[in-house]
């Protein structure tokens, strides 16, 4: 049986006596707000209350015995909504340990988490409520549904899983037999018993997958609720598909729900509600799904743990991964975080004996790891870009009927458009950067863009310097090698994967689709095709501007260019025999390369945590970053060299902890007119960071509104 769901029990109140609230709204002031409430409610329920003149959606988060000032400035709440179950005890301690520790007020955690319409007051007014049935459900039918949900109708648990007739009407619900490495870890997971964080270290097709399944089949049969999180919205159909197969049998059809932005607002509500009520038992979804309610968690997976999309770039910017090990602890139960290439702060913690590391280091198919071939393009005649290695390995793979993959981490035609007689380069007039260089999509005509605030303008006739009318495009992106590819290979299918190919809503699916069908010979993508995806006929990667990641200004930046070397060669040779690698690059002898060669991601691991532990850098350090724009660079630089001085004036706590760095202009300082700078501050002790930013961020708000500039501090920055 599956444990009841605990809901917090109601002091008897008189009729007619006040309740006074305290209330979490989504406004950038610290604490909660006051309100009185003559009705029944209860901490975990929304409310809608007027606040100065607006109408807001906020979260019951404490029933105090008395008002906190005087009552007769204290305004009723406009609205109880009962839509949903009020918020679990436990949902409200992630949602309040994220506060905390991203420094944040409550209400900037709590309410934009939520699917959109379930934080605005609009979708409650009128007869034509966003919301449909679920919002004008009346307070009478969800009180039923509460008592009704303490104890839930139990997942068919108990019934043989193989035999049902959905399994075996289908066949991928068959799952395979385990190879050993998995049957290990897979028996490793189900051992555990309560709070273990698992770093299931995994070579590029070795069936990591396969362990999550099998580790939530037992979890979900045991009639508790699993979170699966996934990096990306485009890996979630196939996955999705494999999971509804494999789990029908078990948790019934609406036992699986998803949950990622490409949802329309209707479809996330329901999954969000379905997982809240219980109804649904394993949660499929990114980033944003480690907020979800789920009553009876029992076990979180993290795959590929080591992404960059589990850390939120904006408003609150949380690590969904830090955020699941936090919350696992929290509820005591099991999280799994799988990767061919871990972060380093996971290796770390991993060899530190805090994390489980469980490892499968063969193929899970007959094939090996393709062979890794490092091409110096130092002493070689290029062919637009392409080495003579490469164009050869694409013939033979064409000729033998097999697909290629070429990667390159770029979009457009060319980074940027130039004149040859004056040097003029093509750049925004909004921006401190270039514009990059497109062909329409499927025309001959080109515009430049903007990649930093999406900017669009025509190609001049002449240079608008010299008057020359020669402009020439610089370097290349996928469209130009894709054109190239068509000129070098016209008999070959060729297609093309990056988010200018893919913007209409279903295209990625569909080019995906038409690639694992078999109708694609030539594939170029940037690192959207390098993720998840199981190619069953491609042979051979190409990977052709590598360089351009090893010397980025970010200390992280070989640890991210190794991790998606290793993915995207990872596609290479899965079903195929003799699966290889070609990265063209003028840097051969660099240790990434090298240790790519090798498949060694742990001697590479090594090697950076040795690097990171000598310069002071994460993991052996803990670092926020306090980011300014303003209309001038100065004010911003101004702002915050007077939150710098501030901190030593004012004597915050454990200043003596806490390197605070010099301001800095950004490297990309302008973007859409706004000029942009940063301050890092780090310690080698997470309290004392902690301790010093609480106390810091409280300053911070006066000052910039002296200052007239915007501000956020980001806690654990992944980019610097
Ligand atoms: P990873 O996520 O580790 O890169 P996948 O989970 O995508 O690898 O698995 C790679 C391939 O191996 C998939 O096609 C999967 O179906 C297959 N596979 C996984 N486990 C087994 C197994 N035990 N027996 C046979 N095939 C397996
Ligand atoms: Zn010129
Ligand atoms: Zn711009």
């Amino acid at each position: 049986m599956t444990n009841p769901v605990s809901v917090p029990v109601l002091a008897r109140q008189p009729a007619g006596e006040p309740r006074w609230l305290r209330v979490a709204l989504d406004v950038p002031l610290p604490g909660l707000f006051d309100y009185r409430c003559d009705q029944d409610v209860e901490p975990g329920l929304r409310v809608i209350v007027s606040f100065g003149r607006r109408k807001l959606v906020g979260v019951v988060v404490e029933l105090a015995q008395a008002p906190s000032m005087d009552p007769a400035q204290i305004k009723t709440v406009e609205r109880v909504l009962y839509d949903l179950p009020p918020f679990a005890p436990d949902w409200m301690r992630l949602a309040r340990f994220a506060a905390e520790y991203y420094q944040r007020p409550l209400g900037e955690v709590m309410l934009p988490v939520l699917p959109p319409p379930l934080r605005k007051p609009s979708s409650y007014q009128g007869k034509r409520s966003g919301l449909g049935p679920v919002a004008r459900r009346d307070a009478a039918q969800a009180r039923q549904e509460r008592k009704a949900q303490v104890a839930p109708d139990p997942a068919p648990q108990d019934e043989p899983q193989t035999l049902a007739p959905q399994a075996s009407a289908s066949p991928i619900a068959q799952p395979p037999a385990l190879h050993p490495e998995q049957q290990v870890a897979v028996d490793a997971i189900a051992a555990l018993n309560g709070f273990k964080p698992v770093l299931l270290h995994g070579v590029t097709g070795s069936g990591k997958t396969e362990v999550y399944l099998h580790a939530a089949q037992a979890v979900l049969a045991a009639g508790r609720q699993v979170l699966l999180m996934v990096p990306e919205i485009n890996l979630t159909p196939q996955l999705e598909a494999a999971l509804r197969a494999r789990f029908e049998p078990i948790i019934g059809a609406g036992g699986l729900a998803v949950l990622h932005s490409g949802l329309a607002d209707g479809e996330r509500i329901e999954s969000w509600s379905r997982v809240q009520r219980g109804q649904a038992r394993l949660l499929l979804g990114t980033r944003m799904s480690i907020f979800a309610p789920m009553p009876e968690l029992g076990m979180i997976v993290v795959d590929e743990e080591h992404d960059p999309s589990y850390k939120q770039q904006e408003g609150l910017r949380y690590s969904a991964r830090d955020l699941a090990v936090w919350r696992a602890h929290d509820r005591d139960i099991p999280v799994v975080l799988g990767s061919a290439t871990p972060s380093l702060e996971s290796w770390q913690h991993a060899e530190r004996g805090h994390y489980l590391r469980l490892a499968l280091q063969n193929r899970a198919s007959a094939s090996r790891l393709p062979d890794v071939r490092l091409v110096d393009t130092r002493r070689l005649q290029m062919k637009q870009g392409l080495s003579p290695q490469l164009i050869e390995a694409l013939g033979d793979r064409l000729a033998r009927g097999e697909q290629s993959l070429v990667f390159l981490n770029r979009r457009g035609y060319a980074p940027v458009l130039h004149c040859g007689s004056c040097g003029w380069v093509s750049h925004c007039p909004r921006c401190s950067t270039f514009t990059v260089l497109h062909r329409v999509e499927g025309r001959s005509a080109y515009r430049l863009h903007c990649h930093h605030c999406g900017y669009q303008g025509t190609v001049p006739r002449a240079c608008p310097e010299c008057g020359d009318q020669d402009l020439l495009p610089m370097g290349r992106g996928t469209q130009r090698v894709e054109e190239h590819l068509a000129e070098l290979f016209p008999q070959a299918r060729i297609a093309r994967i990056d988010a200018d190919s893919t913007r209409k809503k279903g295209s990625a699916q569909a080019l995906f689709a038409s690639v694992h069908a078999g109708e694609v010979d030539i594939l170029v993508g940037t690192q959207m095709v390098s993720k998840g995806h199981d190619f069953r006929r491609l042979g051979l990667v190409g990977v052709l501007n590598a360089d351009s990641m090893l010397f980025a200004h970010d200390f992280r930046a070989p640890e991210r260019l190794f991790a998606q070397l290793m993915q995207v060669a990872g596609r290479a040779g899965r079903h195929t025999a003799n699966g290889e690698v070609i990265i063209q690059t003028g840097y051969p002898e660099q240790p990434v390369y090298q240790a790519l060669k090798r498949h060694d991601y742990a001697g590479f691991a090594r090697y950076m945590l040795q690097e990171r532990e000598a310069t002071g850098l994460p993991p052996y350090a803990y670092q926020a970053l306090l980011t300014a724009e303003a209309r001038e660079l100065q004010q911003a630089l101004a702002f915050l060299q007077r939150a710098r001085d501030v901190a030593d004036q004012a004597g915050l706590p454990a200043l003596d902890a806490v390197t605070r760095y010099d301001p800095v202009p950004l490297r990309v300082v302008r973007v859409a007119h706004v000029e942009r700078a940063q301050l890092l501050v780090e310690s080698t002790h997470r309290p004392a960071l902690q301790a010093f930013l609480t106390a810091w961020s409280a300053w911070l708000p006066q000052i910039a509104g002296e200052m007239r500039v915007r501000w956020q501090l980001e806690v654990d920055p992944l980019e610097i």
